[in-house]
């Protein structure tokens, strides 16, 4: 049985493995399908403190994973299928049938950016194709940029966009935005931004060197069109990934797990949450990071007064 597990290996997941591995509870730490997080699907991060010349993401997570393994985190590749987290020590059930038990839980499964599933689109991330306004706008300075999506996160990267951009359009599938008011009209007083509603994406079109524009189908008109754009950035939204729980752990609506304010503490005593799976306002890789340490904290305090509390009832 361990006395912590970490789910997740993102910024959270690895900050907290490392103050816990630290504390000498030697986590066991659980790598999903996207080992590193979202980070590693970036190219340079320029914002993280500590670099002053930027780093690779996927360096920023390696570095992050030997500074878990240093201090003894153990490290394993698995789906986990199910939780039981009813009674402590929690079970977790991974793929293949392998149990696993810990008295505490640290999830940091992240949220997943939802992609638009068209031709073209996964093949230029990287190249044009990207799901984080504030990792990749840097690189299109004076650019045309397209942003999909109809919803505050649509508005907001968009209106960030135009700090680089030459020009931008905001493409949207209906004719109406989702959006709140106030985050609409941000965006419809932005000289630089034009609206392209009723528009639904088709293909993002690329050349050798990279992304040209995005192919769209009017559905007022009946026609195709292609907007020309060296970035198309997708923000239809994130999902968090939380299906695993079950339902067991509180969530709001979205499926983010609900903690406890200026706390990582969940709705189930003994478990914690950090980063993206918990955060639908600031979602950075230093906020994710910050997090994790919360939650190891928080994870360490239970621990202690929980072994006072044991040690406490063998006397009586
Ligand atoms: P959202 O509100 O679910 O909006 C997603 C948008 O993407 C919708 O306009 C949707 O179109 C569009 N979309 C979804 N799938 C699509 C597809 N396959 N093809 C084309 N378009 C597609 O997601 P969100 O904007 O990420 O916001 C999530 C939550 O976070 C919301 O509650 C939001 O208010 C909150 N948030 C708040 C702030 C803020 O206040 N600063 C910032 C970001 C997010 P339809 O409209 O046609 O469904």
């Amino acid at each position: 049985m361990f006395k912590s597990i970490v789910i997740g290996t993102g910024p959270a997941g690895l900050t907290a493995a490392i103050y816990l591995a630290r504390a000498n509870l030697n986590p066991l730490v659980i790598e999903g399908p996207e080992p590193g997080g979202q980070l590693t699907t970036t190219t340079e991060v320029e914002n993280f403190p500590g670099f002053p010349e930027g780093i690779m993401g996927p360096d920023l997570m390696a570095n992050m994973r030997k500074q878990a393994e240093r201090f003894g985190a153990e490290f394993r590749t698995g789906w986990i299928n199910s939780v039981d987290l009813s009674k402590r020590p929690f079970t977790l059930d991974l793929e293949g049938g392998e149990k696993l038990q810990a008295e505490t839980l640290i999830i940091s499964t992240g949220a997943s950016a939802k992609y638009l599933g068209i031709p073209g689109e996964k093949d230029n991330v990287g190249r044009g194709v990207s799901t984080c306004a504030t990792c990749d706008g840097f690189f299109f300075r004076n650019k045309k940029i397209v942003v999909v999506g109809g919803g505050d996160s649509a508005m907001e990267e968009a209106n960030f966009l135009t700090r680089f951009a030459s020009d931008l359009t905001l493409v949207h599938r209906r004719d109406e935005l989702r959006a709140s008011k106030i985050m609409q009209d941000r965006v419809k007083e932005n000289p630089k931004v034009s609206l392209g509603l009723n528009r639904t994406p088709l293909e993002v079109v690329a050349n050798d060197q990279g992304v040209t524009g995005l192919k769209v189908f009017n559905n007022a008109t009946g026609q195709e069109e292609v907007i020309e754009a060296h970035g198309v950035f997708v923000a239809i939204g994130h999902t968090p990934n939380t299906k695993f729980l079950g339902g067991q752990v509180e969530t709001d609506e979205h499926g983010y797990i609900v903690t406890k304010p200026g706390s990582s503490e969940t709705s189930i005593e003994g478990v914690f949450a950090c980063g993206d799976v918990q955060d639908t306002k600031y979602r950075q890789a230093i906020t994710a990071a910050g997090s994790g340490c919360m939650a190891a904290l928080d994870c360490e305090r239970f621990l202690e007064s929980s072994a006072v509390h044991d040690w406490s009832q063998t006397l009586g």
